[in-house]
């Protein structure tokens, strides 16, 4: 365990930011805000905050260090407690939604940028906190962009005050600095030399149709041809996709000659147990692949990595001003990411980064990401801004929105009841209480609809479930089983019927995980979920709802979800036999998702509330239920009358 121990400190003091730490503390010292940059793996995200605490610059006050992601403050956090020799929530601790590991004595504590904003709300000023290191800056995720504007001006007023300091550290692995370091008075930047060697790279010879055929291609082809200590990191884009090729890649080992191999998943919801594997070594002559989503591009650093599979897409979620639909898809990644990618193979010696497009390809994307501020609903974020007693229309960003779009989220608002007016907004009571929920105001007034239909019980399961990822586990090579055993579940209204009689199910079974397996659902999935309506509920309690069931009168829950979802509505397009073609309230085309519950209802049900509109090959309507036209007229009356002109 010593042993143990002294190698975690000697493998911190090789970090290219200990080369520089007398340095870098002189400059903590002296600027209130600067900028660092430097590759992957150099120490930023572990070592920064300790070396700050180490010299007590904190003071008395807390150091808050913002993640993107939700895995990645957890994981950093545990690895840091570690590094300290201490429990994660005493001195280091971290604070994700619906799950905080904090206490007094908390002076390092990771959070995701959504958290830090929802404490904006309290506590604009953020007083608790002498440090905001605000890391991945060059992700550019909404929160993260709002909070360069709250801390911008918390760090402003503080000295008005004649307050404590508020130091700001921006970090990020690569980024374009001229518009950050402008957004900041031109504050100072400091870079990290990197330690990393040559990484090959190897483009396709010609476009694939298919990247995932193309993915298990390359696996198997350079695992026929490089030693087995070489291990394989492979860029995917999502948690299906990569349980999919999982299971794939483990089919072809039994029948293929060579090395062992271990694959490890690496994406956004897999619970930290699981995520442990990534950072083990392999046995002996036992090759690792690494399946990951993005997640693995900059956040997180996984050792001994010397092959990059890069299949050069990401999912990515985006939004039409024009429809008001969501739209997630897969696109192929920005050259920034790209190069990102490939550098994960030269950590610990020379590699090579295979990626699975061509050279023109890879040319015509685009630099940089463009940020998700421009391309995604903005009215969480308006909401949280009005609740921080910010004005939107003067706050200061990176990259303003498009207008029109600010619009459009003032507007979906002030129909959802949460603001008096769109010119000069005010939260009203209502919005006052939808700002508590840490969930989309849609959804928060959902729950807050919910006693008035006589609902909040199922309600809260329902939104829970609609929180957390898909909750149904269907493997490729066991899709026909899966599906006959997902019939018991099934309701002829729809599929939010069906995930409340799913999640209802799983909150009765005694032996959950094993339930969970015979009948193809996630566990994890679930339990989140079921973590997620614990947390609402207690949100719901402290605002005095009453929480009753409606029974069996699944009318009354359906129409409280319509009362928060009401721009989600679309409508059965030239009647029955159409093959179930439907354009939503705004006008966007869409057919159910094959998936879905209703989809072979014939006739198709005039009128249906969908949760996603989601774009892949073709627009569809996702997590769909059956209503009643004239349901949205009573529902949302203002709604209804600007979406007829539409239809
Ligand atoms: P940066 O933020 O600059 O990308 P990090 O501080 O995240 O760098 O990581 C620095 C180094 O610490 C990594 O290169 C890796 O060697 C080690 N490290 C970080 N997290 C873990 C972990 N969970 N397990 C093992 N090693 C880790
Ligand atoms: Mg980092």
């Amino acid at each position: 365990e010593k042993v143990v121990k002294e190698n975690l400190q000697d493998a911190r003091k090789q970090l290219p930011v200990y080369m520089v730490k007398a340095r870098l503390l002189e400059e903590v010292k002296r600027n209130d805000t600067m900028i660092l940059i430097g590759e992957t793996g150099s120490g930023k995200t572990t070592q920064v905050p300790q070396l700050i605490h180490e010299m007590r610059l904190e003071g008395p006050g807390v150091i808050a260090v913002t993640q993107p992601r939700r895995v990645a403050a957890i994981t950093i956090a545990l690895r840091v407690a570690n590094e300290m020799n201490t429990e994660v929530g005493s001195i280091v601790g971290y604070s994700v939604r619906f799950e905080d590991v904090t206490s007094n004595r908390t002076k390092v504590k990771y959070l995701t940028d959504g958290m830090l904003l929802r404490e904006a709300i309290v506590d604009p000023l953020l007083k608790k906190y002498s440090f905001v290191i605000l890391d991945e800056a060059h992700e550019r995720t909404v929160n993260t962009d709002v909070l360069f504007g709250i801390v911008k001006l918390a760090q402003k007023e503080r000295i008005n005050q004649k307050m404590h300091p508020l130091k700001i550290i921006i970090m990020s692995a690569t980024m374009d600095v001229d518009s950050f370091r402008k957004y900041f008075n031109n504050c100072p930047v400091i870079y990290l030399e990197g330690r990393s060697y040559p990484v090959t790279i190897y483009h396709s010879k010609m476009k694939h149709e298919d990247y995932q055929y193309a993915a298990l291609c390359t696996i198997f082809q350079l695992h026929a041809t490089t030693p087995p200590n070489h291990d394989f990191l492979v860029f995917l884009t999502g948690q299906e996709e990569i349980e999919t090729i999982m299971h794939n890649i483990k089919q072809i080992a039994k029948e293929t000659p060579g090395p062992s191999i271990r694959v490890c998943p690496l994406y956004a919801g897999l619970p930290p147990a699981k995520q442990l594997q990534v950072w083990k070594e392999a046995p002996p002559n036992t090759r690792k692949i690494v399946l990951a989503t993005n997640i693995a591009e900059a956040s997180v650093t996984i050792p001994r990595i010397k092959c990059v599979i890069d299949a050069g897409v990401v999912k990515e979620r985006t939004w039409c001003t024009r429809t008001g639909a969501e739209r997630l898809r897969v696109r192929a990644c920005a050259q920034a990411a790209g190069w990102q990618r490939a550098g994960r193979a030269g950590r610990t010696a020379a590699g090579a980064a295979y990626r699975l497009y061509t050279a023109a390809e890879f040319a015509a994307r685009p630099q940089h990401n463009t940020p998700e501020i421009i391309r995604c609903p903005l009215a969480p974020t308006i909401l949280l801004l009005i609740a921080a007693g910010m004005e939107p229309s003067t706050f200061p960003l990176i990259d303003a929105p498009p207008e029109d779009s600010i619009k459009a989220s003032l507007v979906l608002l002030k129909e959802l009841g949460a603001i008096d007016n769109e010119t000069n907004p005010k939260l009203t009571v209502l919005g006052k209480k939808m700002s508590a929920f840490p969930i989309d105001p849609k959804y928060s007034k959902v729950l807050l609809s919910a006693p008035e239909y006589g609902c909040l019980e199922e309600a809260l399961s329902l939104v829970a479930v609609l929180s957390s990822e898909n909750v149904f586990h269907t493997p490729m090579h066991k899709r026909e089983e899966a599906l006959k055993v997902k019939q018991k579940f099934i309701s002829p209204i729809g599929d939010h019927i069906t995930l409340l009689n799913v999640f209802r199910a799983f909150c009765k079974a005694p032996l959950k995980k094993q339930w969970c397996k015979e009948n193809y659902l996630n566990h994890k999935n679930l339990s989140y979920a079921c973590e997620v309506r614990q947390q609402l509920l207690t949100v719901c309690q402290r605002l005095n709802l009453t929480v009753s069931s409606c029974g069996s009168a699944l009318d009354q829950l359906l129409k409280c979800l319509l009362s928060g979802l009401f721009t989600n509505c679309a409508w059965a397009r030239g009647g029955a036999g159409t093959g179930g073609r439907y354009v939503t309230g705004s006008g966007a085309a869409a057919a159910l998702h094959p998936a879905g519950a209703l989809h072979a209802m014939r006739p198709p049900p005039p009128a249906v509330l969908y949760t996603e509109l989601l774009h892949t090959r073709r627009p569809y309507l996702v997590t769909v239920s059956a209503i009643q036209p004239q349901w949205l007229h009573q529902v949302a009356p203002e709604y209804a009358r600007r979406c007829r002109a539409v239809r």
